[in-house]
C-alpha cells in the first residue's frame, strides 16, 4: 500500500459555495470551492466508497473532518474573545503572547482542512486506504486537541465556564479523538502500513 500523492491528483471540478470561512483557505492555499465541495462530497459518500457500504475507511476520514470543525471553531472563538476582551486598557488580541495562541491555532487549522481535504480526494479517486484514513485522523485529531487547549488558554479563566463555549469545544475534541478508533489504533495502522510490520499483537 502506497501512501504516496498522485501529482497532479489536486485537480478537481468544483461547485462554488460558501461553507468555508476565507481566512482558512487563503491560508491554507485551497480553492474555498474546492474544500468545501469535497467536505460536502465526503459527507454524501459516506455510504458508497470504493469498498462499498459505510467503510471504516470513511468513516475514519470523516472523523478527520469533525476534528477540524472543532478547530475552526474553537479558533473563530478564541479570535472573536481577543477583539473583545480588554485587559491594562486595550483588547488582549494586541498582545504578541495572545497573537502567538492565535496563529499556532490558525496553522493546525489550516493543516489538518489541507490533511482532511487530500484524504478525501484520495478515497473519490478510489486510491484511499485505511492507512490514508487513519494518518488523517491521528494527525488531525492530535492538532485538534492542542487548538482547543490554546483557545481555552487564550479565554483565561472564563474558558473553564460552560455559557462561555470553550468549554463544549474540549468535550466534543476528547470525544472525538477516542471514537473512529483510538489515537493508538489508528498510529498502529498506518505504522502497519509503512513498516509492514503489525504491532497490534504480540
Ligand atoms: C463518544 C464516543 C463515541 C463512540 N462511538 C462509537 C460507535 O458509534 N461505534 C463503535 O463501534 N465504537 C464507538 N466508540 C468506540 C471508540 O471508537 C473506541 O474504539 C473505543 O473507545 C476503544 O475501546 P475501549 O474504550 O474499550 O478502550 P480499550 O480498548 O480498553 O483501550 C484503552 C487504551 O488502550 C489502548 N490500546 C488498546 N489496545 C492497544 C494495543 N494493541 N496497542 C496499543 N494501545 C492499545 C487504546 O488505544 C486506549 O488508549 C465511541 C467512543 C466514544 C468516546
Amino acid at each position: 500500500m502506497s501512501l504516496a500523492m498522485k501529482p497532479g491528483a489536486m485537480q478537481l471540478a468544483v461547485t462554488p459555495n460558501r461553507l468555508l470561512p476565507s481566512w482558512v483557505v487563503s491560508a491554507a492555499l485551497i480553492a474555498s470551492a474546492s474544500a468545501a465541495w469535497m467536505a460536502v462530497s465526503r459527507l454524501r459518500a459516506a455510504s458508497r466508497d470504493h469498498r462499498g457500504g459505510r467503510s471504516p475507511t470513511s468513516r475514519v476520514g470523516n472523523a478527520a473532518w469533525g476534528t477540524v470543525g472543532v478547530q475552526m471553531a474553537a479558533y473563530e472563538l478564541a479570535l472573536s474573545y481577543a477583539r473583545e476582551r480588554e485587559q491594562f486598557g486595550r483588547p488582549i488580541a494586541g498582545f504578541q503572547l495572545m497573537q502567538d495562541l492565535l496563529v499556532k491555532m490558525l496553522g493546525n487549522v489550516t493543516a489538518s482542512l489541507g490533511m482532511a481535504v487530500r484524504n478525501a480526494q484520495l478515497l473519490d479517486a478510489g486510491d484511499g486506504s485505511d492507512a490514508h484514513s487513519s494518518l488523517a485522523k491521528a494527525f488531525c485529531a492530535s492538532r485538534m486537541r492542542e487548538t482547543v487547549a490554546w483557545a481555552r488558554q487564550l479565554v483565561g479563566g472564563n474558558g473553564i465556564l460552560l455559557g462561555n463555549g470553550v468549554a463544549r469545544y474540549f468535550a466534543d475534541a476528547e470525544a472525538l479523538f477516542s471514537f473512529e478508533g483510538t489515537h493508538e489504533m489508528n498510529t498502529l495502522i498506518v505504522g502497519k502500513a509503512v513498516t509492514g510490520h503489525s504491532a497490534f499483537t504480540r
